[in-house]
């Protein structure tokens, strides 16, 4: 089932002002390009935004993310991000700051970061013939683990321990339809990971 969308997790929004332009700039520019490729948007028949970004920011453990429900905007602005500030993962909850509340998605997100400082950026999308394509030929989480739970931070540390995610930093979310991750030392990194798969055509389609 497509669950996107639905704050699962305990989060408390310090409604405040946005970073600055140039802060969210690039992260924003690949935010760009994965909506133009179809990869962050929006489900009309559920009514419901899907994919997102983020990069490490601030202290450690803190990172900006794209907000909640902005999957439907064509073009993002500082308006769209906010500094998740606070996370507790075992606790199902995150602390952010910013002008909107924190993509839904944001504890996977920090589940991530959690695994390796190395992590510089986080990106997630949704594709159906991609994750069609990956489940289980690249690393792939438990069918039966949900997002945003603290099984699915087991699930993260597992195919990062276990196989060659940490290396080729795509993990397909078997138990969230359509989702797939990305990893990188950079946004760029991250963000050119899912692009460059989407660009090429593989020989058993
Ligand atoms: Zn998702």
């Amino acid at each position: 089932m497509i669950d996107e969308g639905y704050i699962k997790f305990d989060s408390e929004w310090h409604k405040g002002a946005p970073l600055a332009e140039s802060t969210i700039s690039e992260l924003n520019r690949w935010r760009q390009q994965l909506y133009t490729a179809g990869l962050i948007g929006y489900y009309k028949d559920l009514k419901v935004g899907f994919g997102n970004i983020s990069i490490r920011y601030g202290k450690p453990g803190q990172f900006i993310i794209s907000g909640t429900q902005t999957g439907h905007l064509a073009v993002l602005s500082s308006d769209h991000y906010v500094l998740v500030s606070e996370h507790n993962v075992a606790r199902n909850h995150v602390t952010c700051r910013g002008p909107v509340e924190a993509s839904s998605e944001s504890l996977t997100h920090a589940t991530i970061y959690d695994l390796d400082p190395a992590i510089q950026a986080v990106v997630h999308v949704h594709n159906k013939t991609l994750w069609q394509r990956l489940i289980n030929k690249v690393p792939t989480t438990d069918a039966k683990v949900p997002y945003g739970t603290p099984e699915m931070a087991n699930e993260f540390k597992r195919l990062y321990r276990e196989t060659d995610f940490a290396r080729t930093g795509i993990a397909v979310m078997a138990g969230h339809d359509e989702g797939i991750i990305s990893i990188g030392t950079s946004v760029k990194e991250a963000a050119e990971r899912i692009l460059g798969i989407t660009a090429t055509k593989s020989d058993d389609d």
